[in-house]
């Protein structure tokens, strides 16, 4: 009988996941992998289509479209799931399990933040982002904000990047003079493990008149007064809140009791949680790494590994490396490179290259690489 292995969540981690298992095992497996959603997006998608440099249906891959022989894509809603029995319900059915891969992301809890969804816009979402796009051509003076409600967050970078291309488009409307720009955040720097990075987007900010508010996140907003309360109870006046919003484990991983504070625990160097036969990749896990594709994706391939081994023999894995390659928008059509390491030393460690046009190109590469091996097109 073929092994079913049961992937929960077609993102950066799914996806690699049921790719590489695939491509070395193809029919041999039973292999299924379940997403409530039809597409997928590239989080850094949300900042294109935020900013108008793409249309938001322009950015979603179908996942009608996903090739891999002997990978069965159902679009279910799950609605619960059992990790000791591995077994798995959905609006449409069940799902038993030999080897079962949580792999469902993390959402958001706007409502978490009193006054965002009120007086603010989140664009972490497809959804969000779309709102931001359609008001930001109306925001032509006054005080901007781009402000981490809580921590952790997806994609550390990203606030400094939104901050960078509102500069830019305001610029290109030709009203920056009259508008100030604030980025709030909970770390000392903006990419703590890399120092070179971090000293780069500080000069960018001072160059480009960005305010950045260290160490602090947005407790609430309040709407009427237009003020953003930061975590110590200083108040920050504003016109335009763009915010990162809580983010919360999916409340069918919290329900299914595999998390602990918040988050589901794995073993960092195999991506295992403690329910034998169960693993778990990507956001949803409190693995150590920030939450973005790149990690999904390296964990993802670690399980692969894991199981191809199993299955048709072979050499195990080397432990996961907590390493990958972020790309960071400077603006101006400039992208920059953080190569981060978070398990090889004893702290983690990002090393930098400096954000240039061509690796513009080099960040479209990353995206297309991927549309490519996981749909073909
Ligand atoms: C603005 C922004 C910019 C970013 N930029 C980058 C970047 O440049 N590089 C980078 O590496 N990362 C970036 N990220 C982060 C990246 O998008 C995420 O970290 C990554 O997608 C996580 O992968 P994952 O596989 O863990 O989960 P996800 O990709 O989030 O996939 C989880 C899947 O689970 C599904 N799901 C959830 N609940 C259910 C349910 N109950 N039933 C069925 N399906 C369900 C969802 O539909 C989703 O498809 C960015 C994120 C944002 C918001």
């Amino acid at each position: 009988m073929k092994t079913r292995v049961v992937v929960l969540g077609a993102g950066f981690g799914g996806l690699e996941l049921t790719a590489m298992l695939s491509e070395a095992l193809g029919d041999d497996l039973d292999l299924t992998l379940v997403d409530q959603s039809d597409s997928f997006v590239f989080g850094f998608s949300k900042l294109d289509v935020m900013f108008g440099r793409e249309r938001p249906e322009a950015v979603r891959v179908p996942y009608r479209h996903i090739v891999k022989p002997g990978v069965r894509f159902r679009q279910e809603a799950i609605a619960a799931i059992d990790p000791a029995a591995r077994q798995v319900t959905t609006d449409r059915g069940t799902y038993e399990a030999d080897v079962l891969v949580i792999g469902l992301g993390a959402d958001y809890d706007v409502a978490a933040t009193p006054g965002l969804a009120e007086g603010g816009y989140e664009f972490y979402s497809v959804a969000g982002a779309t709102r931001v796009r359609e008001v930001l051509p109306t925001f032509s003076k006054g005080h901007a904000i781009v402000g981490v409600c809580s921590a952790p967050f997806k994609c550390p970078p990203a606030p400094s990047e939104t901050a960078l291309l509102l500069d830019d488009h305001l610029s290109a409307r030709g009203v920056r003079g009259a508008c100030e720009i604030s980025l709030v955040m909970p770390f000392p720097v903006p990419i703590p493990p890399s120092p070179d990075t971090s000293k780069a987007l500080l000069a960018a900010f001072a160059e480009r008149g960005i305010h950045f508010v260290p160490k602090r996140h947005v407790r609430a907003l309040d709407p009427t007064r237009r003020v953003a309360v930061l975590d110590d109870g200083s108040e920050m006046p504003y016109d335009l809140f763009l915010g990162i919003p809580k983010h919360r484990a999916p409340e069918v991983v919290v329900k299914s009791g595999m998390t602990e504070n918040g988050w589901i625990p794995v073993d960092p160097r195999t991506l295992a949680t403690k329910f034998p036969g169960v693993y778990a990749v990507g956001d949803v896990t409190s693995v150590g790494t920030p939450k973005a594709g790149v990690f999904a994706e390296g964990a993802a391939r670690v399980v692969a590994q894991e199981l191809i081994a199993e299955i048709k023999g072979g050499e195990r894995p080397a432990a996961y490396a907590g390493a990958g390659s972020c790309y960071v928008e400077f603006g101006a059509n400039r992208v920059g490179r953080v190569d981060v390491d978070f398990f090889s030393g004893p702290a983690p460690t990002g090393t930098y290259t400096e954000a240039s046009t061509a690796m513009v190109a080099e960040k479209r590469r990353f995206g297309s690489s991927r549309r490519v091996r996981w749909f073909g097109v």
